[in-house]
């Protein structure tokens, strides 16, 4: 596939938008990729997600660039079939390279980097570190390596934004030979995310001078960054993405010592507990009902006692970790929310602030209840001591221009 200046095409006699020099954005997980065309602008967009791989209901939903929804079948497929078909539905794009999201860089990574056979082999080999996500981020490079040979490829790793913590955020206090052999030390994860939301709120804020922000990325996944002058000081998840804030299914922070307990007491094996922790656990785990935060406030507001538990100890634990996070910050001008439940839920932004009481903040209610479906802004009033944002998250439009920066192309 070459180059082409501008891509211009009439969509159904029904569009006629631009698709510039776009990039392609693959994110490849377990049993699912998310896929985003971009244009170098990162303006104009077609998208599409393909899930439930492997099983019989396998199947692409992609959304044309004039808005329309197709649904693709393909039962039983997997990752390759998956990635051939949403290559043919986009090769009339003409998309000059692929930027693909992983999820362990490890500690080799800080930025993104071009794909070479040394950069697959070390995605390959961060499988010790991502055991389900890094095999299907290689999986996605060398399906387009397939069928395009040529294509220029970019790696964008989620932990590499916070390779700027200092040891002091990143060791683990453990015996010295587990970080020096065995890379066993906090890597953090959404780094994404973070670096966009960070960037943005130092983008559209008034306050002047270095500004520290904390980050608080609430979605199925949550986890929270402070930043100060754009670097990660420190994140809440760690080694793995279980550690930290309560999320959807995964626990967050526990007590260390519960898998022995629950060895001992109930004779559980470690892949069960490890299974319990990660999928069974969070929101859904203390609701008994979902680990969809919406079906948790409706049960919530008809009474239901488990959802209202799992609604104020996942607020009271966000909190929590954002006040003891700014300790990290030599100054702090705000907080940013942002993921599906930091962007839609105004009663969760305000319970998590509440949990802050002490920190001077003051929350302007109707502006807050105003951000939700994507919109941007502030919401914190003119008395209070720190800002409060909500950035909608753009991962895909940050891969996008990270592939771009290390091909050269801007
Ligand atoms: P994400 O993983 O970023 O897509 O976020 C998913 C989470 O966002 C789920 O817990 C959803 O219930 C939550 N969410 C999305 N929209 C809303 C909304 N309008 N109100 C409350 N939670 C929402």
């Amino acid at each position: 596939m070459s180059a082409s200046p501008t891509t211009t095409f009439d969509d159904n006699n029904t569009d006629t938008s631009t698709l510039t020099n776009p990039t392609l954005v693959l994110n490849c997980g377990s049993s699912s990729i998310k896929y985003a065309l971009i244009s170098d602008d990162n303006a104009t967009r077609i998208t599409g997600l393909a899930e439930n791989l492997g099983l019989d209901t396998a199947r692409i939903k992609h959304t044309t660039l004039n808005g329309e929804k197709l649904e693709i079948s393909i039962p039983g497929g997997r990752h390759k079939l998956a990635l051939q078909k949403i290559l043919e539905l986009l090769e009339q794009y003409h998309f000059i390279a692929v930027g693909h999201r992983v999820v362990h860089g490890g500690r080799e990574y800080s930025e993104a980097v071009r794909v070479d056979e040394h950069v697959l082999d070390e995605v390959k080999r961060l499988k010790v570190l991502a055991p389900l996500h890094n095999p299907a981020n290689a999986l996605g490079i060398e399906a387009v390596q397939a069928i395009y040979p040529d294509m220029p490829q970019v790696v964008v790793f989620d932990t590499a934004f916070h390779q700027t913590m200092p040891p002091v955020a990143f060791r683990y206090p453990l015996p010295k030979a587990l970080y020096e052999e065995h890379k066993i030390r906090r890597y953090g994860f959404h780094g994404t995310s973070h670096a966009y939301v960070s960037e943005r709120a130092t983008e559209i804020t008034d306050a002047s001078g270095t500004h520290g922000w904390l980050t608080a990325h609430l979605g199925n996944g949550c986890s929270a960054t402070a930043v100060y002058d754009g670097k990660s000081l420190d994140t809440s998840m760690g080694l793995t993405p279980l550690e930290g804030l309560m999320m959807g299914t995964r626990s967050g922070d526990v007590d260390p010592s519960l898998h022995i307990h629950l060895k001992r007491q109930l004779d559980m094996s470690l892949e069960d507990i490890d299974t319990m922790l990660n999928k069974e656990s969070g929101l859904l785990g203390i609701s008994g009902l979902s680990n969809d935060l919406r079906t948790i406030e409706q049960a919530a507001s008809e009474g239901h006692k488990d959802a209202e538990l799992a609604i104020e100890m996942f607020c009271y634990r966000v909190g929590k970790y954002l006040a003891s996070l700014s300790c990290a910050l030599p100054e702090l001008t705000g907080i940013v929310f942002t993921g599906g439940i930091g962007e839609n839920s105004v009663t969760t932004r305000t319970r998590i602030l509440e949990v802050m009481r002490h920190f001077g903040i003051k929350v302007d209610v109707d502006k807050n209840a105003k951000l939700v479906g994507g919109n941007e802004g502030s919401f914190h009033s003119s008395d209070s001591s720190l800002e409060l944002w909500v950035i909608p998250t753009d991962e895909e439009g940050r891969i996008a221009q990270e592939t771009r920066e290390a091909l050269n192309l801007v």
